[in-house]
């Protein structure tokens, strides 16, 4: 899927670096372009990509703080010079645009929003956003910021692929090299899910440990199913694992079943997120290793499992000794780990007014994080 990058915010600009820079290192060529948007000067100084310094007349440089509502103002004021520098990227080659941002803090969650809304006002293809939620332990405000952005993305973008900033972490991990590592791994998993597409020649794509050689010419999964599993918006996941393959076929029909099980069952950016409205399965793995028989039952496994009669699948081959699956969700927000994150956003929203204002705020609060009003979205 050609593709266009545009990271809002500290964490948008890091992933989106990530994303760029591994796409690059594999020679996908999925990453067409990328930007960086943010309204703290400091944070774009280090990235290696185009930048635009947003709410210099506001912040003067220094960003916005925790305030996501300061982050939407500053992207509104100056959108089209947003807009300017995209126009220089987004061509009639590009089939997609993604918006990363982590949803948590105040340029990428106040700002990610106005963008997606604005980009779609003047461009015919998916503005998709890949929205990053705060963990667990990070502070109310991050989960009372990230609530309030979902919300809105879910009804502006053409899809918000979620990665939790719990799913993909090692424990044992310092905050510092654990982003580091998080990042890494969303670069594998979303960069081969945008690379998906795109045809390949001889090139080597260092997936399950050492490098490997891809020499075959071939797209078997299409960029129109990852638009297709996509199509019905609101929010999606991702999950993938990978496993030592044996020489032969027919001895891995086992072999792929369980690495989709496994993708699916623990390797989500959305723990605990399998019902889903559609699916795409992707197994990767070299072309005489991979089994046709494992790929279906995999395939049949996904659809049971995730209750989508929608689940499209195909083979990504590979040059490695590995077998890797990875499986898009889309239509996941009846997920419980939703659930669980609206209501820690709501407790956390709530918490903020109480110091203000005790009792009715509380009510308030639950009541505007409904998850059936994040289901009337949809
Ligand atoms: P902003 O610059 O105001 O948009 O704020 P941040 O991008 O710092 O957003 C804060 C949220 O993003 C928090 O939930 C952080 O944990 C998360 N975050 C910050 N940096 C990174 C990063 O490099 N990778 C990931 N995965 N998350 C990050």
């Amino acid at each position: 899927m050609k593709t266009v990058l545009v990271g809002v915010g500290q964490a948008g600009g890091k992933v989106t670096t990530a994303l760029a820079e591994y796409d690059d290192e594999m020679g996908f060529h999925a990453v067409r372009d990328a930007l960086a948007v943010n309204s703290a000067k400091a944070d774009l100084q280090n990235l290696p990509l185009e930048t635009v310094l947003i709410g210099q007349d506001v912040v003067k440089g220094h960003g916005v703080g925790g305030d996501n509502e300061l982050g939407a103002e500053v992207m509104q004021r100056d959108a089209d010079e947003v807009v300017n520098a995209l126009g220089d990227k987004i061509d009639s080659a590009t089939e997609a645009v993604f918006v990363v941002a982590g949803l948590g803090g105040g340029t990428g969650s106040g700002g990610a929003p106005v963008l997606a809304k604005e980009l779609k006002r003047i461009y015919d293809v998916p503005i998709y956003t890949i929205g990053i939620l705060p963990g667990r332990d990070e502070g109310s405000l991050y989960q009372a910021n990230a609530g309030r952005s979902l919300k809105t993305l879910a009804r502006e973008a053409d899809s918000v692929l979620l990665i939790d900033n719990d799913a993909w972490r090692e424990s044992g991990d310092s905050v510092a090299e654990g982003m580091a590592s998080i990042n890494e791994r969303i670069a594998r998993r979303v960069g081969l899910l945008l690379a998906a597409g795109e045809p390949i020649e001889d090139r080597s794509l260092g997936l399950g440990g050492g490098g490997v050689d891809r020499d075959v010419a071939q797209s078997v999964v299409d960029t129109s199913e990852v638009i297709n599993t996509l199509r019905k918006g609101g929010l999606a996941a991702v999950g993938y694992a990978e496993s030592p393959a044996s020489e032969d076929a027919d001895d891995n029909v086992n072999v792929v079943t369980s690495t989709t099980r496994q993708a699916l069952l623990t390797g989500t950016s959305l723990p605990d997120a399998t019902a889903a409205d559609a699916a795409l399965l992707v197994v990767a793995g070299r072309p005489d290793t991979l089994s046709r028989k494992g790929v279906e039952r995999a395939r049949s496994w996904v659809e049971e499992e995730t209750g989508s009669m929608e689940v499209r699948g195909g083979d990504f081959p590979l040059e490695t000794d590995a077998i890797s699956s990875l499986v898009l969700l889309s239509g996941v927000e009846r997920s419980p780990r939703i659930k669980e994150f609206m209501n820690r956003a709501a407790e956390a929203q709530a918490d903020a007014r109480d110091e203000r204002d005790e009792g009715a705020a509380k009510r308030d609060a639950a009541a505007s994080f409904q998850n059936d009003e994040l289901d009337d979205l949809f």
